[in-house]
Parts: structure tokens; sequence; C-alpha cells
């Protein structure tokens, strides 16, 4: 048996963290039963290297692709899984009578990141087969044929939750930052400087030949109906959910025009403004900038969060950061005590000396 974990890819190349996260949970539930982990994603077969499968585990890939997906396709996305699933060579379901995704019996699991994009496929595949789905798990394993014991996220992670899934194929998103930023780093560091076994491809994190196939999926009328061809986030690079350094801008930025400073440390830093709801309320900035509870989960190494009080609901939506430095002139503001760094001060002030300070240690 196999679980298969849907990977999305980065513009810049490779898979984002936080499927790479998903991919490790996946791991973990492959290796509780001894199963095979297999890959899959949307796009080029050489979208994600061979090595970083390999170093994840991964003995199987599928890069899933045809004329007619171009964009982000929820629908046609989970079709296309669930044709994957059924037969990975004709993607026919050999006995639709049989149950869930033709009674194949080769996939055990389907896992993703909990992502929107995630989120929303499983969703979808969850209609088609009739697969129950559990979204935002922190850990799974098989316990018996058909049973996994998950511990997932409920209340924007507020209460954690034991749960048993009862399914011939488990359909499961993974939290955001179920895992570490710094043990996915240390997967992929591992891989490079790992001493290579006996007759093993150095740096490869074991078989570094991990041969990538190509699926052509079919696709039923009205599969297309919702195609994003392109998408903001990505234009950019980086994404929110993905992004290593986020610069968070709240009310206390004073407006839409503040924000130009915080896009110059962004840009500076690699990374990518986030911001509180009352900044989306105020149309300062759009919504899809929105970090929080009812916004992105963000999991970045380092979280600059400028004039942001620490309401609950943000900080839901950031305490998967490693770093988190606040910039506030409330020595009592909640972000204070929550905060790894504060600097107490006027964030107009304090931003436009950090951003000249960079620039004057960059040749
Ligand atoms: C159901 C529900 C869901 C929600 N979901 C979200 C969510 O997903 N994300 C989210 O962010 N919020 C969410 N909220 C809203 C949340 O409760 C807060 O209202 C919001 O996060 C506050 O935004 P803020 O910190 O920007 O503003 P404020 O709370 O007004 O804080 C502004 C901060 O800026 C500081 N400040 C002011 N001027 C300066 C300056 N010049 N320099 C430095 N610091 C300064 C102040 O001291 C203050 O701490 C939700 C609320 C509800 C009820």
């Amino acid at each position: 048996m196999t679980v298969l974990c849907l990977i999305e890819t980065d513009a810049g190349g490779g898979g984002v963290d936080a499927s790479m996260r998903a991919l490790a949970v996946a791991r973990g539930l492959a290796g509780s039963a001894d199963e095979e982990l297999a890959a899959a994603w949307f796009g080029p077969a050489e979208a994600v290297s061979p090595g970083e499968l390999a170093a994840a585990g991964v003995g199987r890939a599928w890069a899933i692709g045809s004329a007619e997906l171009s964009g982000y396709a929820p629908l046609a996305w989970a079709r296309a899984l669930a044709g994957l699933a059924a037969d990975p060579v004709t993607g026919s379901a050999a006995d639709p009578a049989a149950g869930p995704l033709g009674g194949s019996g080769w996939i055990s699991a389907i896992v993703a990141a909990a992502t929107d994009h995630g989120n929303e496929v499983l969703a979808h595949l969850g209609a088609i087969t009739g697969l129950p789905m559990a979204a935002n798990c922190v850990s799974a394993a098989r316990i018996a044929p058909g049973k996994c014991r998950l511990v997932r996220q409920r209340w924007a992670g507020s209460l954690i939750e034991d749960a048993v899934l009862a399914a011939p194929v488990a359909l499961l998103t993974v939290a955001a930052d179920a895992v570490p930023a710094d043990a996915v780093l240390a997967d992929a560091v591992l891989a490079e400087v790992r001493p290579a076994a006996a007759g093993e491809p150095a740096g490869g994190g074991g078989d570094a030949e991990v041969s990538v196939e190509v699926y052509q999926p079919e696709l039923a009328d009205g599969d297309l109906t919702v195609l994003a061809a392109e998408s903001a986030d990505r234009r950019s690079g980086v994404s929110l959910a993905s992004a290593r350094v986020v610069v968070g801008g709240g009310r206390g930025v004073g407006g839409p025009d503040g924000f130009a400073v915080l896009e110059e440390l962004a840009g500076l830093l690699g990374g990518v403004v986030g911001v509180s709801r009352v900044v989306t309320s105020e149309g300062w900035r759009p919504h899809r900038q929105q970090v929080g509870q009812t916004g992105t989960k963000i999991t970045p190494e380092l979280y600059l969060a400028c004039g942001i009080s620490g309401a609950i609901q943000h900080m839901a939506g950031c305490q998967g950061a490693k770093t988190i430095v606040a910039i506030n002139t409330d020595s009592g503001a909640p972000i204070v005590t929550k905060a790894d760094y504060a600097v107490i001060g006027d964030l107009h002030e304090v931003l436009p000396a950090l951003v000249e300070a960079i620039k004057a240690r960059r040749p």
C-alpha cells in the first residue's frame, strides 16, 4: 500500500515548505504501517528535484499535467488525483462499483498541506469519492487496515483533537505548523551533508534516482469551470504561507501609504508583507495578506510584527513562527509578552532606521 502526498510547487521551483511538512507527516503515516511513500504535483516533471524527493523518503512520483491544466483548478486537480489513485497508468477506475477510487487498493491515504489549495482540493476529492476528509492534522498513524489515529488542530489551533478516522482511503491535510520549520530544514540539510551509505549516491538521502512519471488526467465536463490562471502570490515568487520572513503591519502603520517601508524591508530580507485584520477591514491591503484565524497561517523563520497588538485571533496565525520580533509603542501590548524580542518605539522611526542599517551592510 502507498501513501500519496500532493506537493504544491513554488514559482521559483521545488515544493513549497507547507508541502514538505505535509510530506514529513505522510512519511510518518507510511512508516507506521510499513507502506510506500509517493508524491504527485501539477506541472512539469522537473518542477521538483528527484534529490528533494529522495531526501523526503519518496519512492515513486508523478508530474500531473495536460494542455488544459494551465493553472490552479480545484475540481480538476481533485479529479486528476482520483484518477491517479484509481490507476496510475490509465486513470480509469478498475471497478467503480467496488468502492472509492474503484477499489484499486494500492492507495491507503492521500495527504496534502492544509493550505487554501490543499484543503480545497481534498474537499473536492472527498466529494467525488464519498470519502471523509480530516483537515489540519499534526500527526497521523495507521492503527489497523482502514483506520488511522490522528491528532489535529481545531478552532484555529486552540483545541487539539485526538481522533480515529475510519476510511478505506484516508484524506488528510497537514497543519502549516505541524512540523517545525527547522525540522524540515534539518532534513534537507541532512540530505546534503550525510555521508553516503555504500552503494548510495552522495547527498541524496537514499535513492536519488526517484523516477518521475508523467500522468495525463482525464477530466470530466465542468472540471475546469474554476481555473485560476494567475495568482498574485505566485507572481511575486514567494507566498505568505511559505515565506521565510514576514514583515507584519497592523493599525499602527497608520494607513495604506505607511506600508511602503514595510515592503522595502520585506524586499531586503527576501520576505513578504502580512497584515492584521484591521488593515484588511480598513481596505488598506488585500485580504490575501491577512495573518490569523481568518487569514493565512504563517510559519516563517522570522515574523516582524509592526504596530500589531497581538490579539488572540492574530496570534492563531503566527504562533508557528520560529522567532517573533514586535515593534510597538506600547510596552503593555499583548504581542510584547508573546514575542521573543520587542522594540518599544514608533515603527515610523524604527523601520526606516532598520532599512538604512541593512542597506549600509550590503555591498
Ligand atoms: C472572529 C474573529 C476573527 C478574527 N480574525 C483575525 C485574523 O485572522 N487576523 C487578525 O489580525 N485579527 C483578527 N481578528 C481581529 C482581532 O481581534 C484584532 O481586532 C486585530 O488583530 C487587531 O489588529 P491590530 O493589532 O492591527 O490593531 P490594534 O489592536 O488596534 O493594535 C494596534 C497596535 O499598534 C500599536 N501602535 C500604534 N501606533 C504605533 C506606532 N506608531 N508604532 C508602533 N506601534 C504602534 C498600538 O500600541 C497597538 O498595540 C478577528 C476577530 C474576530 C472576532
